[in-house]
């Protein structure tokens, strides 16, 4: 018998995990079988993240400064950032449109009493995150001592300092050959070593959606019903219908083409949550199948897994316009553009780990003055909807290194 291919056992993994976890969940989670098939299936599942997380740090470093300095040696390094950076900000702008436009339209959570979430809401603490306190934030995070970033993973810091660096590697020419030549070999031997944790992404994706579907509470979605399927619609929309249209008019390429390629990726985003832990599969489909040339995927899609997030920013604004409609708050065309440019802000400073957008988006709320207490409301619910907004994070980064190679390679 043939044995299928990697990029179609991740597709039969994530199949099986989610069929699977549906019928524990219908057990129920204290049956002896589904209690061990959890443990089985968080070991498993934990292991497969913490396998990316390994290869992540090294690998953002090297492909960051590797990509930089073969970008400058072509003289393409300005086309390429201003390029990526429209790119971002448009498609960001265009997700936080859709989603303010249809919770405007639809107004989910305007008929429902806020005191039905009293108890949630009454053990919940918000941390202050006022704007200029965020902003300087941000900034102070992005230059720190590489040895700690490295050693912390902070995907960020390490991304600057890897564009530094490798400015630096083409200044100098031939004197930081060497240096260069090093880290080209050590980004080949980084990329071989993801494709060996490949060989378990089907089990491991299995194993974290059986886990997912099996303890998932389902009972809040149901009350928040309105607001998940405006939420759902939208990410949806932008991910199946806006980005491909954009990815077409710009490449000529077919969502088809694309789906193949980077599905494995997809898959992998929606079952871990996390952009970060799916960076280094988002390389491999990026340069591999969707044949972005290396040095362009090496710039867009670390500096897309901490920065770009359409999935996010739709995710922030909808929430704040729901959180406006329970406490019944008329917001002013100027506090919706507030929630606008925070929304997006926030998404950009969100780190792409599970959840992360929850905990930026209290900022949102206090810049129009909503309560940030109300996060609580959607905690229970994050994970679920995390994984979609996740997928559309690593889609948007898959996507742009795409449009960037076609738009600034001369024919
Ligand atoms: N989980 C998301 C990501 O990693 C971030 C978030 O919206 O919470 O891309």
């Amino acid at each position: 018998m043939k044995i299928p291919s990697l990029n179609v056992q991740i597709l039969l993994g994530a199949l099986f995990g989610i069929g699977l976890g549906a019928f524990f969940h219908g057990l129920g989670e204290e049956q002896p079988l589904v209690l061990n098939s959890l443990y089985v299936s968080g070991l498993v599942g934990t292991l497969f993240i913490d396998l990316l997380k390994m290869v992540l740090v090294p690998l953002v470093f090297c492909s960051i400064a590797v990509g930089i300095a073969n970008l400058r040696k072509h003289q393409q390094i300005h086309r390429v950032w201003i390029t990526t950076l429209l790119f971002f900000t448009f498609t960001m702008m265009i997700a936080i449109t859709l989603g303010m436009s249809a919770s405007l339209y639809f107004k989910p959570g305007a008929g429902m009493q806020l005191e039905m979430f009293a108890d949630a809401m009454q053990n919940f603490e918000a941390k202050q995150m006022p704007l200029p306190e965020f902003f300087a934030h941000f900034l102070h995070g992005l230059f720190v001592n590489p040895f700690k970033a490295l050693a912390e993973a902070n995907v960020l810091a390490v991304v600057m300092f890897a564009l530094i660096l490798g400015v630096t590697l083409v200044m100098g020419g031939e004197r930081y050959q060497n240096i260069l030549n090093l880290l080209e070999e050590a980004l080949e031997i980084v990329m071989r070593i993801v494709g060996w944790v490949m060989y378990l992404a089907p089990f491991g994706i299995a194993a974290l959606l059986i886990k997912l579907v099996t303890t998932q509470d389902i009972t809040m979605l149901s009350t928040l019903a309105s607001f998940v399927t405006v939420v759902v619609g939208t990410t949806l929309l932008h991910g199946v219908v806006i980005l491909p249209l954009l990815l077409l008019v710009i490449t000529g390429k077919s969502p088809l083409w694309f789906w193949r390629g980077g599905r494995e990726a997809l898959i992998t985003a929606f079952a871990t949550s996390s952009s970060s832990a799916t960076l280094p599969i988002t390389m491999r489909c990026t340069t591999q199948h969707l044949h972005v040339k290396p040095e362009i995927a090496g710039f867009v899609v670390p500096l897309g897994a901490t920065i770009n997030m359409d999935g996010t920013a739709l995710y922030e604004a909808t929430a704040a316009l729901f959180i406006a409609n329970l406490v019944g708050v008329e917001l002013s065309f100027v506090q919706q553009l507030i929630v606008f440019v925070t929304a997006m802000l926030a998404s950009v400073g969100a780190p792409g780990i599970p959840s992360a957008g929850m905990v930026t988006m209290v900022m949102v709320l206090q810049s129009v003055g909503l309560p940030a207490e109300a996060i609580a409301i959607l905690l229970p619910i994050d994970r679920m909807l995390d994984t979609l907004r996740t997928t559309v994070n690593v889609q948007g980064d898959m996507i742009t290194s795409v449009v960037v190679q076609k738009l600034t390679t001369q024919h």
